[in-house]
């Protein structure tokens, strides 16, 4: 990379190389230790614990070696030293996501279309018609969530009719959550489906009024599992181009890092993409990832099988094992009403995690039955402490003081996520607006001391840009722009970014080594389009990067960087 940095300079904003001066003041002992990459002229936010701001900052091998005054840190460049102008822009710690299935989006991102930030259902459309202009005859086209009607001008789900004008020829599936999905008639003859009998159990077939379907499939989480199970799987090349692409993307919004809780419809063997793309050394963005339940009733069977070569921590900086869930066993997740048995098979497996170190996280949605976990844990406490493994617990939209105040007790951290920017209407609808006003009670639980990390549970319920989660997390507006939480509950920018990489960091046992743009951390930044501390709230989700760096390495560029895009891999 070294020597691309004098044939850049006549094409992107670089202020030239070292003089010769500064290498005759510094010598051949200093010029040995000039930094790889010098960023300049920058507004640089390094969250360190005086939330200094800086002009620039050097890099050599993958950590930040010097912040401060641009012509101290131009002073550090030696003759292959690559300088970067960044022309007054905004710089930020790379964005950690500490719960996002991106394991499982990345698989299928290469042949699948998404809705992300579609804001009608003309430009929904667009995209699958884009996509079958080029898909192979016969091939699936599949949206597998991450969008709401409520995202839409038209405020409503597309039609069967819609769809078909859009996509005549392919089989096409849309799924909304994990409550329905939208087939046309292509699709249902490719899946085999003719009529309630042939959906997965407790699914339906809508019908309008005149009795004929509306294309509509409604069920639940295990109905569109099911159902989302019948599709081809992806080749095992187009996994791997769906990773890099996926983690590109993610790049391009300011990601370096995510927690990846695992998820449905994914086995060990749908790993294998992911330590490919690694073992290429072609992974973008840092993966910390557990290890979901696997056979119902054989949890624990197969967690020991599948960790005797896998042990708590083992991998690198790029790659990482963190332990297990959020799916711990089956019989705890989405269960308000657990049985004692399946509250012993949980802690059996819970107190089996605990004895080898291993960290664990949850899924837990609803405050009223999370005593339930919250007691599997404090028992699982009394014999072999846990605050020392970084146990957590993901959603729990609507925490209660006294909840937040035993995970405190614990050592348990929340995984928080924007599931309201999409929810918070129906919230309101259902529950109220005096609930929405708490919901989530992010500052209640700062207040309290437990540890945070901001995320999204992409890309089925939710889209992954990190920028939308922290416009939500800062002015509590919904997708529809509805006004939800009250102002204590909303933090502030810089709190709300501290959130999203030291935050997410403690998840995966970083913190002190990224999320902070000080000497001696991961050189992981993201320089953005637009100044995220001075421009209105409702313009942040709107920010993209134009150069993401990841341990050095500049994984994406656009713009005037767009030439200082390193290739991924060897
Ligand atoms: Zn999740």
């Amino acid at each position: 990379m070294k020597n691309r940095s004098v044939r850049l300079a006549a094409l992107v904003p670089i202020v030239g190389l070292a003089t010769s001066l500064a290498l005759a003041t510094f010598a051949a002992p200093v010029a040995a230790q000039s930094p790889d990459t010098a960023l300049i002229n920058g507004r640089i936010i390094t969250l360190d614990e005086r939330s200094t701001t800086v002009e620039a900052l050097a890099v050599r091998d993958g950590k930040i070696v010097a912040v401060g005054r641009s012509a101290d840190i131009r002073d550090l460049a030696g003759p292959a030293t690559r300088i970067v102008d960044l022309g007054g822009r905004t710089v930020i710690p790379g964005l950690i996501d500490s719960h996002m299935h991106a394991i499982r989006a990345a698989l299928f991102y290469a042949t699948e279309v998404n809705w992300i930030g579609a804001r009608s259902i003309p430009e929904a459309m667009g995209r699958i018609a884009a996509a079958a202009r080029t898909a192979r005859p016969g091939q699936w086209i599949i949206v597998a969530g991450g969008w709401t009607e409520q995202q839409f001008a038209e405020k409503r789900r597309p039609t069967m009719t819609e769809l078909l004008a859009a996509a005549p020829d392919h089989p096409v599936y849309i799924q909304l959550f994990y409550a329905a999905a939208l087939l046309n008639p292509a699709g249902f003859k490719a899946l085999n489906i003719a009529s309630d009998a042939d959906v997965p159990p407790r699914g339906r077939i809508e019908r309008d009024a005149g009795g004929h379907p509306t294309g509509w499939i409604d069920g639940d989480n295990p109905t569109i599992t099911a159902l989302f199970d019948k599709l081809p799987l992806p080749s095992f090349d187009d996994s791997v181009a769906g990773t890099r692409q996926f983690f590109r993307e993610l790049n391009r919004l300011g990601l370096t890092g995510i927690g990846d809780p695992g998820g449905f419809n994914l086995t060990a063997k749908s790993y294998l993409p992911l330590f490919r793309v690694w073992q290429d050394r072609a992974l973008t963005v840092r993966v910390v990832f557990s290890l979901f339940a696997q056979r119902p009733g054989k949890e624990f069977e197969d967690y020991q099988n599948l960790t005797q070569m896998l042990p708590m921590g083992f991998g690198d900086d790029m790659l990482r094992f963190n332990g297990i869930g959020e799916n711990v066993t089956w019989g705890m997740y989405n269960n308000d009403t657990p049985t004692d048995a399946q509250k012993q098979q949980y802690y059996e497996v819970a107190r089996w995690a605990a004895a080898r170190g291993m960290t664990l996280t949850q899924h837990w949605s609803n405050d009223v039955s999370v005593h339930h976990l919250l007691d599997v844990f404090e028992r699982v406490n009394r014999e072999l402490p846990i605050a020392g493994l970084r146990w957590s617990i993901a959603r729990l939209n609507d925490g209660s003081v006294a909840n937040f105040q035993r995970m405190k007790a614990l050592g348990v951290g929340w995984l928080m996520q924007d599931a309201m920017y999409f929810g918070g209407d129906a919230l309101i609808r259902t529950r109220g607006a005096d609930v929405a006003k708490h919901t989530p009670p992010i500052r209640t639980a700062m207040n309290i001391g437990v540890r945070i990390g901001g995320g999204t549970d992409a890309h089925r319920v939710m889209s992954y840009n990190p920028f939308v989660s922290l416009q939500w997390i800062i002015d509590g507006r919904t997708v529809a722009g509805t006004p939800t939480r009250d102002t204590d509950e909303l933090p502030g920018r810089e709190e709300a970014l501290r959130l999203y990489t030291q935050g997410s960091a403690w998840f995966t046992h970083d913190d002190g080594r990224r999320s902070a743009l000080t000497a001696g951390r991961l050189a992981d930044l993201a320089v953005l389009t637009k100044d995220f501390t001075g421009i209105a709230a409702d313009e942040i989700g709107g920010i993209e990067s134009l150069l993401t760096m990841v341990g050095g390495r500049i994984v994406y560029a656009a713009g005037p960087f767009a030439a200082l895009e390193e290739k991924a891999g060897r």
